[in-house]
């Protein structure tokens, strides 16, 4: 089924060779309408001129990536990276961000569940500056393989069961199918996480088989074994209407003309989502 690009994002990371001047142009040109901003891309410029830039050429600003990453041994520096974390949520504000990524994060020295406590405590220390500066946070739980250094938080369960205790309205989760397909609870939870519109951001891509490397050999949507659409039919059920972010990890990709893949990614966002 062939569809048209209107609910098309794409995260910079994706097309990670381009600066995010070029990724905006050719994002625009190609006739994708959302542009999910890595922190990394607003290095040495001017947030509130990029976000000028991004509005100026037609594309919304779907979010920013990525804050989080709170487990860590020592007080010190689990205050540093929620000093951090509220600076990243100020500069969200600044680019005009309505929404910031939380990878929650983990420390192989440690147990998972107290990773998981510091995780908690992490967002709980951010949300006044969240608040503040009127952006939402949404928690992304990742796939298993990552428990030892970046997520604690490995299915959409505890990022649901996260979001009830801490109970706040700017307060979500992310589904990136590439995390969570492999989950026989995920139905269950994507209606759970659409009871309480806690459906902030829908990230896609493929899990090829087989996969050469766990971080950075993401597929294009179609070229793995996930079920996308399907994937997607529950989140639209359960009354998320927003963009569909194309977020890929991979160094074949990278390696290519990206001009070339951005035409690819087009192309099986409108075949395979
Ligand atoms: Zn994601």
């Amino acid at each position: 089924m062939m569809q048209d690009t209107s609910r098309l994002a794409i995260h910079t990371i994706t097309t990670k060779p381009w600066p995010i001047e070029e990724a905006i142009d050719r994002y625009a040109q190609a006739g994708v309408k959302g542009i999910s901003v890595w922190r990394d891309a607003l290095d040495g410029r001017n947030a509130a001129k990029i976000g000028e830039r991004i509005r100026s050429a037609g594309l919304s600003i779907v979010a920013t990536v990525r804050g989080g990453f709170f487990p860590a041994l020592s007080e010190g520096e689990r205050q540093a990276r929620i000093d951090d974390n509220k600076a990243f949520i100020r500069l969200s504000a600044e680019l005009g961000s309505p929404l910031l990524v939380i990878v929650p994060g983990a420390h192989p020295g440690q147990s998972l569940a107290e990773s998981r406590r510091q995780i908690r405590k992490g967002i709980e220390a951010i949300l006044k500056e969240a608040e503040t500066s009127g952006v939402r946070l949404a928690i992304e739980p990742l796939h298993p393989m990552y428990s030892d250094t970046r997520s604690a938080i490995v299915t959409l369960e505890q990022a649901n069961d996260l979001c009830r205790e801490l109970e706040h309205p700017l307060l979500g989760v992310a589904i990136d199918v590439y995390h969570l397909w492999w989950d026989p609870n995920l139905p269950r939870e994507i209606e759970r996480s659409g009871k309480g519109n806690k459906i902030f951001a829908f990230h896609v891509c493929d899990w090829k088989s087989p996969t050469t490397d766990f971080l950075n050999d993401r597929g294009l949507m179609g070229e793995g074994c996930i079920d996308i659409p399907g994937i997607r039919r529950e989140v639209e059920k359960n009354g998320f209407s927003g963009f569909i972010e194309v977020e890929i990890f991979s160094t074949r990709y990278w390696s290519m003309d990206q001009q070339e893949f951005l035409g690819k990614i087009v192309e099986a966002y409108q075949r395979h989502v």
